[in-house]
């Protein structure tokens, strides 16, 4: 009977996507839902001039000089008011850092794809790996790295936990955002209509799609140490 990833990750630890000073520092957790009534009315009076990112990046910015802390976290299936159009479910954890933070590779896996998914909002260098122990195989997703480390990478290139897999890239290379990275777990790499993919996979996802993306998709959270 084939082993549930769940189990497996239970039992195989993590490797720390970062170094242990941020480990250990204070983190803010990020409210990017339409309760959060001061980011959803900043993002309605910004909307007609289009620069919803700057308005979010900026809501960051200033939360986290309040909480004293360059760190923080965006959860897993938080829905969002931050994006525009129907899309809303965030499939992914989100750690923000300082441009250039260093991530690290949480178990041994092996280059699946990456591209640089350069527009507006997108991910920006994104890289996907694929872990496989006998009849366990998962995909681990980046979003928003640094687009230096794209030459780093190929296809097929093994890494081992703990090996460095990139950095945060800045606003301008990563989609428009304020430095984080986007990290999802991800069981099967293919859409709703079953159509494989290839350095890309939602990180974002309409309510109608919200359960197949759910199963599709593990809580970074539980798994992973951040
Ligand atoms: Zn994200």
């Amino acid at each position: 009977m084939p082993e549930y990833i769940e189990s497996f990750l239970k039992k195989h630890p993590s490797h720390p996507l970062f170094t242990s000073e941020i480990l250990n520092a204070k983190k803010l957790i990020l409210d990017l839902s339409p309760q959060n009534l001061i980011l959803s009315q900043l993002l309605k009076k910004n909307n007609l001039s289009h620069n919803f990112l700057n308005t979010v990046n900026h809501y960051i910015l200033t939360a986290l000089q309040h909480a004293q802390t360059p760190y923080s976290i965006g959860r897993y299936l938080e829905k969002r008011v931050i994006y525009e159009g129907t899309r809303e479910f965030h499939l992914g954890l989100d750690i923000g850092a300082p441009v250039g933070t260093p991530i690290y590779c949480p178990w041994d896996g092996v280059v699946h794809s990456f591209q640089d998914n350069n527009r507006p909002g997108d991910y920006g260098p994104t890289l996907i790996l694929v872990h496989e122990w006998g009849s366990v195989k998962f995909y681990t997703l980046y979003g928003h790295l640094s687009r230096k480390d794209l030459s780093t990478w190929s296809l097929h290139k093994t890494y081992r936990a703990g090996d460095l897999l990139g950095h945060m890239g800045s606003t301008d290379e990563n989609g428009g955002w304020l430095a984080h990275l986007h990290i999802q777990i991800i069981k099967q790499l293919h859409d709703p209509q079953f159509q494989p993919l290839s350095g890309d996979y939602p990180g974002i996802c309409a309510e109608q799609d919200l359960a197949f993306y759910q199963a599709n998709t593990l809580d970074p959270a539980q798994y992973l140490a951040v």
